[in-house]
């Protein structure tokens, strides 16, 4: 299995760390019986020999976030939905709030504001109400909020919660009261608001007794799955796999559990959340990069509060460097926990049953600690190029401050 791609700078700083090795020093490595002895024996190479360091990655904040380039992605959205072409004006917005600095609130108000006009146009009610509530929080000025409570408004009845709409309707009517409509405008805009909540209360009046609770944004929960013909299997070469006792029919589920750990591809890594790789449709940016983008809030807050806190800034280097999916899949595994963490459980990893394994929550550590990796067939050669990757990938993690108590630069 590769590592690396052979258009990243890993490749020929591995060849020549291979060619700094002596022939003896290469056989010693051969003889070591496991990774903890490999990883410390070239530990010591690149302590003796490179005074401790390979590379000194330089964690890069607020590269490629721009306010000129957001407030231009603005504008050629505002220009494609004065023509009406909504689903273009979305990704103008979407790519302003990828490139808006952090310190902007108001821009990025203004941003989501007009992102919800574009959503609400898209029919999607549910995504154009979570960006103005968040402008609002953000706080778009008083004085024009009277469009986003209308809006809201609009949402709520397309949606068919005419109580709600009825309420933000009312607080258009508030919301006017200290707009910066020229008088003309403004009379008439609340004569038309006020008609819209005569005509709502009249209409809810009607249909009082038919209204039921409005259900809305319900979010369907993952429901791991096991079909009741699999049963699972070890073999030593294998490791564990499942089998089944039938005759299996086209397009039937047999297992859905989540993964311990994921990366997006970085192919994929403007299109796909970072945290549940879920296509992205509105787009949420991490304030301090734009190597990464999220489809949610929630996304976001868990991703900069998780692996990402270590990744930020860092992901150019490890791209360039032409660290594949298996080595970043190596990296998130460690950095979506702490240090703390691993170190609570080291003395757990030795003697574990599969039965005790099989109980264990899938994002805990101890579940993929025993997996098969056939290290025995593994050549010398391979296993060093792994140990040096490993040393690339922590010396992210002890650049990005892991490592609280330092042991990860020994
Ligand atoms: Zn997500
Ligand atoms: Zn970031």
């Amino acid at each position: 299995m590769e590592i690396c791609e052979e258009s990243g700078f890993f490749h020929e700083d591995f060849a020549k760390f291979r060619s700094d090795i002596s022939d003896s020093e290469f056989r010693a490595f051969s003889q070591l019986e496991n990774d903890e002895q490999r990883v410390r024996f070239v530990h010591q190479i690149v302590e003796d020999r490179y005074g401790g360091k390979l590379w000194s990655p330089v964690r890069e904040i607020g590269v490629g976030k721009s306010l000129a380039k957001a407030l231009e992605a603005k504008e050629r959205g505002n220009s494609a939905f004065q023509y009406e072409k909504w689903q273009e004006s979305l990704r103008c917005y979407n790519d302003a709030c990828l490139l808006l600095p952090a310190e902007n609130d108001q821009e990025k108000a203004f941003i989501l504001a007009n992102r919800s006009a574009a959503l609400f146009h898209l029919n999607k009610y549910d995504l154009a109400l979570r960006d103005i509530d968040r402008s609002i929080q953000l706080h778009y000025p008083e004085n024009m909020r009277y469009k986003l409570m209308e809006r809201k408004a609009r949402c709520f009845a397309a949606l068919k919660d005419l109580p709600t709409a009825l309420e933000c309707y009312r607080d258009t009517f508030a919301a006017l009261s200290v707009s910066n409509l020229g008088e003309e405008m403004l009379e008439k805009k609340m004569k038309e608001t006020h008609k819209m909540i005569i005509n709502l209360e009249l209409h809810i009046e009607n249909v009082k007794k038919y209204l039921e609770p409005v259900k809305r944004g319900v979010v369907k929960k993952f429901v791991p799955h096991v079909d009741k013909s699999i049963f699972f299997d070890c073999t030593e070469s294998e490791g564990r796999f499942a089998r089944t006792r039938n005759h299996l029919k086209p397009n039937c589920v047999l297992l859905k559990e989540l993964p311990h750990a994921s990366v997006v591809m970085s192919d994929c890594s403007g299109t796909h959340c970072d945290q549940c790789c879920s296509r992205v449709e509105v787009l949420f940016s991490c304030p301090k990069c734009v190597d990464v983008v999220y489809c949610s809030e929630e996304c976001l807050q868990e991703g900069s509060r998780g692996h990402h806190a270590y990744e930020c800034g860092f992901l150019p280097f490890l791209r360039n460097s032409g660290a594949n999916v298996v080595s970043m899949l190596a990296l998130r595994i460690v950095s979506q926990k702490s240090e703390e963490y691993f170190y609570d459980m080291q003395e757990q990893l030795e003697n574990l049953s599969n039965d005790f394994v099989d109980s264990l929550p899938v994002d805990d550590y101890r579940k993929v600690y025993n997996f098969v990796t056939h290290d025995e067939q593994r050549e010398a050669e391979d296993y060093l190029k792994w140990v040096v990757m490993s040393v690339l990938l922590n010396t992210v993690l002890v650049a990005a401050g892991f490592s609280k108590s330092g042991s990860l630069k020994g």
